[in-house]
Order: structure tokens, then sequence, then C-alpha cells
């Protein structure tokens, strides 16, 4: 049935709801509420000061109200509770005075001001509490629709389909009540127990779909024909015989990984994960090689334009004796640039192209794209693969991150995909030392890097983070220049990089960075990933604390990148406790696991923004559990192909996953 049959839903309404997906009573039934107020009689003696405060009582005096504008007004009036008289008052509610009355019986729901005797109102309801407590579901707000509003329609929803996804045999494994039921109790729970077991099934049946996918996903590329190579290794080692270095042993797995899966006839989808300064990059490059000489382009998307460009020098060098044509795609380059790169590309007269994601902007059309690498894959989401989709090009992947997730976590949340992990450290590397200082110790981090200035090393200083505004963000970097000018200007060079400079700019402070020319750079966290500058030896961080544990673990990364000591000082007055974590440990998994506990799933994996897992119910972190089981259970019905007797989960597959 179509919301606009209900009443009390007129266009206006009807528009709005329609506006986020809500069309029929299914989709409101399906608009779950985001948390719950349990409505309870207050013990007055028991409260203190500020507490929230729910007490009926008989109203004693006729209302005043102040205006104190044409929009503000304040009611006020006294509830007899019995053994109490209460001042009441509430804002912006003169237009319930008339229903006010002397004797009439109210509930009032607020805060509690026990020195005055008296309550600040939020709502105000007619008629006395039950006596037994009601659990209250509260609607997140639709541009203008409040709560109770949306309260209103679904309880005049009499009839709703739900499809029902989770098998009998496992709905009775789990003792879960049935899927209709668990909806209408979402919506009007009559104690905590039922509440409980609605939300076990409705969390149940979420997750076991998020792993059925992930896991059909992955069934169906390992069906997958890939392209067809015919690589000797013989080339592969030449290569990697002449690098600068020996590849270390969890690189040369990988790479050997890597190499057979290429030349295998099923499609690669493989994540690498390895801490911050494991070396990936070559790990990238290798496959780059190796998908060139099968004679197909390949690709390396980066996150930030910094990083491709260090990429693109990185390569060039690598590859200077070869004779490979590599180039670079940013959002940045000149229409005219962009234009000629289109052609090359279309052309196949660029082998290797790296950019940010405007690699997958919809001119780009490629030759023959038979390797796609993502670097820093957990800053973009999850899930490039629609946008290769639209392209009709079915190409190997390769993802790289440096956010090592704990192996349980990756292997569910990676459903799909292949993972290895570096652990092994370039050899000779010394563990970076972190020291935590407050502002006033600031003296200490001064001396410090007069230290590290006077042995010709770098050093990054990062500016505080305020997300909120690109301006404060600017001044705090031109405040930050001209301490460190007052500091250092006299024995070396400042420069200062930011999100808000342009590409020719950008790449000027870099490239003198890496020269050594400037030797104290102050940056927002346009640094933050990825790059590598090996002299610097010092990480300035201020206003830790606005930072997650695992970025400052990347920023961390962007020193002890070589042999000789170096240092990390987080400047904090605030959160101490969280961010002395880092200075104990250096692993990026233990890290990485301290931040699960700390900020839940969707920091962490980059996750959030892409939709990917946006649970109505279930939450990754603390419904972890069930997440295993599902995972188990979804499986299992997979692998026998028992899915077959579940047309229902056939034709959701179908629909939802993308067999590209
Ligand atoms: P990340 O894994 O963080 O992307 P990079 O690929 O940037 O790390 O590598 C960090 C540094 O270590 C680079 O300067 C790289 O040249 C160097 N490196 C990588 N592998 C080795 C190795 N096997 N031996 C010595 N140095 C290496
Ligand atoms: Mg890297």
């Amino acid at each position: 049935m179509e919301i606009i049959n209900l009443k009390g839903i007129g266009p206006k309404t009807a528009k709005i709801l329609e506006s986020v997906g809500i069309k029929t009573t299914n989709d409101l039934m399906n608009y779950y509420p985001f948390k719950y107020d349990l409505i309870k009689r207050s013990n007055i003696n028991e409260l203190i000061d500020d507490d929230k405060i729910i007490i009926d009582g008989i109203v004693e005096n006729n209302p005043s109200v102040f205006y104190f504008n044409k929009k503000m007004n304040k009611m006020t009036f006294k509830l007899n509770i019995g053994s109490y008289l209460l001042n009441i008052s509430i804002f912006n509610r003169a237009f319930l005075k008339d229903k006010i009355k002397i004797g009439s019986i109210i509930t009032v729901i607020g805060k509690f001001d026990k020195i005055h005797n008296s309550v600040t109102a939020s709502d105000i309801r007619f008629g006395k509490l039950p006596n037994i407590p009601v659990i209250e579901p509260i609607y997140h707000s639709i541009n203008g629709i409040s709560s109770n509003q949306i309260k209103s329609f679904i309880k005049m929803v009499e009839e709703f389909d739900v499809i029902e996804y989770v098998p009998d045999y496992l709905k009775e494994k789990y003792k879960l009540i049935d899927k209709k039921s668990s909806i209408k109790i979402i919506h009007n729970p009559k104690n905590t127990n039922e509440l409980k077991q609605a939300e076990n099934y409705l969390k149940y049946e979420e997750l076991f779909l998020f792993m059925l996918k992930m896991n059909s996903l992955k069934l169906n590329k390992s069906n997958k024909i890939g392209l067809n190579r015919n690589v000797d290794k013989k080339y592969v080692d030449d290569f990697i015989e002449k690098l600068p270095f020996k590849l270390t042993i969890d690189q040369t797995l990988c790479v050997n990984k890597i190499y057979e899966e290429l030349n295998s006839i099923n499609r690669m989808n493989r994540l690498v994960q390895g801490d911050v300064g494991s070396g990936k990059t070559i790990i990238a490059i290798i496959a780059l090689y190796i998908n060139y000489l099968s004679g197909y382009q390949g690709a390396l998307m980066a996150p930030t334009e910094v990083l491709a460009y260090q990429h693109l020098s990185n390569l060039k060098n690598i590859f200077k004796n070869y004779n490979i044509n590599i180039e670079i795609l940013t959002g940045s380059l000149k229409n005219k640039e962009k234009k000629d790169v289109y052609k090359k590309l279309q052309s196949k007269e660029i082998d290797i192209i790296i950019g940010t994601h405007a690699l997958f902007s919809e001119d780009v059309i490629y030759n023959n794209l038979g390797l796609v690498i993502t670097d820093e894959q957990h800053r973009f989401g999850v899930n490039q693969r629609g946008n290769l989709k639209n392209k009709g090009i079915t190409p190997d992947i390769l993802y790289l991150s440096a956010t090592p997730i704990p192996r349980t976590y990756a292997l569910t949340i990676y459903g799909d995909m292949d993972v290895s992990s570096i652990k092994t450290m370039p050899s000779g590397r010394k563990e970076v030392i972190t020291i935590l200082k407050k502002n006033k110790d600031i003296k200490d981090v001064l001396l410090l890097m007069l230290q590290e200035i006077k042995l010709k090393h770098q050093i990054y200083v990062i500016a505080p983070l305020i997300e909120e505004s690109d301006k404060i963000d600017l001044e705090n970097v031109n405040e930050l220049e001209e301490k460190m000018t007052t500091a250092f200007g006299k024995i070396c060079k400042i420069g200062v990089i930011h999100g808000k400079m342009g590409k020719d700019q950008k790449d000027k402070v870099m490239e003198e960075f890496k020269e050594g020319k400037i030797t104290i750079l102050i940056s927002t966290t346009v640094i933050e990933v990825g790059v590598d500058v090996k002299n610097a030896t010092m990480i300035v961080i201020f206003d830790a604390y606005r930072f997650g544990l695992s970025q400052l673990h990347q920023l961390r990364g962007r020193v002890g990148r070589n042999n000789v000591q170096s240092y990390c000082a987080l400047i904090s007055d605030k959160e101490r406790e969280r961010l002395d974590v880092m200075t104990k440990t250096t692993d990026g998994f233990k890290i990485s696991e301290e931040d699960f506990k700390l900020r839940g799933s969707g920091d962490l994996f980059g996750v959030r923004q892409s939709g990917d897992m946006n649970f109505k119910l279930a939450n990754f972190k603390t419904d972890f559990n069930i997440l295993v089981r599902a995972k188990e259970d979804s499986n299992k019905i997979l692998e026998n192909n028992e899915i077959n007797n579940y047309p229902k989960l056939v034709k959701l597959l179908n629909d939802s996953v993308n067999l590209d």
C-alpha cells in the first residue's frame, strides 16, 4: 500500500518521505527506530541535580507564558506530584496553554533542578504514566517530520509484507522468532526481552545476507576466467635481481603468488596488507611489470595526488632502462593534458598509467587494461569494482592496504578477496622512538628537532587537523609556520604543504623536500599516506588527540624508512591515556586492535562512506560473534549448493551481486 493512503499523510509529507525512499507501508515499516527511551516514573527522592525526570501529577495553577521575541516563548506552571509542588517550565509550547488546565493530569519529561525544585521539560503528555514501564521507540526525524509523527504513521499501518530470508533450519538453530513479528516488535516493544528477540532475528538476517553476498562473490570469482597471459618467470626474476635491494621473504612469497595468479586462467582479486614501510610499492611495481610483459596496460591508483606523483617518479626511476611509457592522470591536469592522456590510453601509447580516482572517470577508455592496482585501498572504501564493471572490462585486481586489520576481521570483511600479509620489515630498520608531550613541554620536542637538524636529517611537522573547516586548518598551518620560523628559521629552510594548494605548488614543495632543500615540512595530513622520504627521521604531530590511533600509526610510518634512528613526537594535553599506546608499540596490528576497540569498525576499514556495510541494526563490532556464525552458515549453504532450495536467496543474489 502507498503511504499516501494512510490517514494523516498528505501529498507534502508523502513527498518528503519518498525523497528518502519511503513509498509504501512496507518501506515505512523498514524504517527502524535508532534508539529507545524507557518511560518509567522517576523516584524523585533518588534523583540528583540535572538527572532526567519523568513524572506525572496534577496541574496546580494556570500556566503563564512569556514571549521573548516573535519566535520564542516560555511557559511555566506548578505541578502537584503528591509530596511536592514542582515548578515546570517548557519552551515554545505556548500553543498547549489552553489544554493545561487546573486539575488536569499530565506527564512531564525533562531535566530536574533539585535545588530549585523545578523541571525544564522537553515534552509534556496528557494523562498519567502507565504503571508498568513503557519502551518508547525514537526515530531519526526526516526533513522536519518528527519522531512522534513517524511513530504515529507506523501505528496506522495494519498490513505489510516481509520477505523472510533466513531458512527455517537456521531459525530453529538460533531460536529466532519470525521476521514479521520482529518488525512489529521493533516498532512497539512491550519489554526488553521481546525487543532483544526481535533484534536477534533482524541482526542475524542482515549479517547472514551480507556474508552470503560476500561469500558468493568469492566463489564466483574463483570460477572466473581471467586474461590470457604467458610470462616467462625468467624475465621477472631478472627484473627483481636488478632492484637496488633484496626482497624480504614475505615480499618474495607475495610476488610469487601474484605471478602464479596472473599467469593462471583465474582472475586475480588479491589484497596485500602490510604495515607502513613494509615495502608494498615494489610488489605493485613487479605486478605491473608482469602485466606489461604480457602485453596489457596497467593502472595504479592512489588516494592523493602527492602519492600519485611519488609513484610516478619512483616508477620512472625503476623502469628507466626499459622502454615502458608511464604517465599520470589526476583531476588537476589541464583539460588539454587530460584529453591527450585519454587519447594515448585508447591507442595504447601508454603502458602504465598512474593517478587518482580520475583513472576511472567516465571519459577514460582503455585499450586493453589488464591490471588495476589500488594503493592504500582502505582510503577508498571497499568497492571500486562497480566502476570497472561500468566500463565493461575485467582486469586482474590488486589492492594494497596499510591498515593492518586483525586476520579474522580481514577474512570476514574482505570475504571475496584473497589476502596476503607482509609481516617482515626490510632488514636493518630501527623502531621509531615515540614520545608523548604536553604543550607546556614543547621545549623537549624542539631540542630533539634541533638534534636531528644538526644531523642533516629532515622533519615533518603535522598541524592540528580540524575537519570541519579548511579555513581554520590553514590558520593552524600558518601559525605553526611562524612558530617554526622563530625557532629554526635561521638555520634551515621551512616549507609548507596543505590540501588547498594547487598541484604545481604542492609538487614543487614535495620535490624540494625530497631533494633535501627543505628541512622542515609543515603539513596537514596530505602527507599522511604513502609518502616516502628516507632522510626524514622525525615527525612532530600537534594536537595528536584529534587523530585515531591507526591514523597516527600511518603518520609515524613516514619516518623510520631507513637504518638510522627515527623519532615521533606526539603533542597533546588531552586523551593522553589513549595516545600512550603509541609510545608502547609500533606493531600496526596491535594498534588497529586498540583502535577497533575504541572506535568501532567504521573508521578502521574506511568503509563508512562506501555503503557496503551500512547495517540497519547490526554493529560490526558488538555483533561480531553473530557475524562469524553468519559467515559459517552462509558458506555451508553455498558450498553444498543447498542454496538452490531457497529461491528467495537465489533471487536476491542474482539481483544484488555484481558478477562482473
Ligand atoms: P609501504 O608498504 O608503506 O607502501 P613502501 O613501499 O613505500 O612502503 O616502502 C618503504 C621503503 O622501503 C621504500 O623506500 C622502499 O624503497 C624500501 N624497501 C622496500 N622493500 C625493501 C627491501 N626489501 N629492502 C630494503 N628496502 C626496501
Ligand atoms: Mg605505500
